[in-house]
């Protein structure tokens, strides 16, 4: 499947037969994604794949590490790999509309804001999750 920025410079593709995401309610996460939490999920290195458009992208580190790459024409979010790991995360709203998509996840629950619902069904982590457990979770099809 698919995914691309709104201008369509950067493209890329994930092989995998669906994507298992997550919403994250951290403060970082609603300024990054411009809503309430974001939507991503977290890839194997081996099932990401750029099509074009890398040299367009341009990466904002936090010095806690968190890290926004966007297109620097459109300013959209866009894959970055996780430091240290062979693992990119993904945001999800940028796929191809056929992706399927399951939300496994609502990360920083204490941090949501208070004008939007969780499902009860959901499974919820207050603050982060230990990562390497999370990936595991995310990458189980
Ligand atoms: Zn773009
Ligand atoms: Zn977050």
């Amino acid at each position: 499947m698919n995914g691309k920025c709104l201008c369509g410079l950067t493209r890329f593709k994930l092989n995998i037969p669906r994507i298992r995401a997550y919403q994250c309610h951290c403060s970082l996460c609603r300024m990054q994604s411009g809503t309430a939490s974001n939507l991503g999920t977290i890839v194997d290195a081996k099932d990401f794949e750029w099509l074009s458009g890398i040299h367009h992208i341009k990466s904002w580190v936090k010095d806690t590490g968190f890290t926004a790459d966007f297109c620097t024409n459109c300013g959209s979010p866009v894959p970055n790999k996780l430091r240290g790991l062979d693992f990119y995360w993904v945001p999800v709203g940028a796929m191809d509309a056929s992706a399927q998509v399951e939300v496994v996840a609502h990360l920083c629950t204490n941090s949501k804001v208070n004008w939007v619902p969780i499902p009860l069904i959901t499974t919820r982590y207050g603050d982060l999750p230990n990562i390497a457990e999370f990936i595991k979770k995310l990458n189980t099809f």
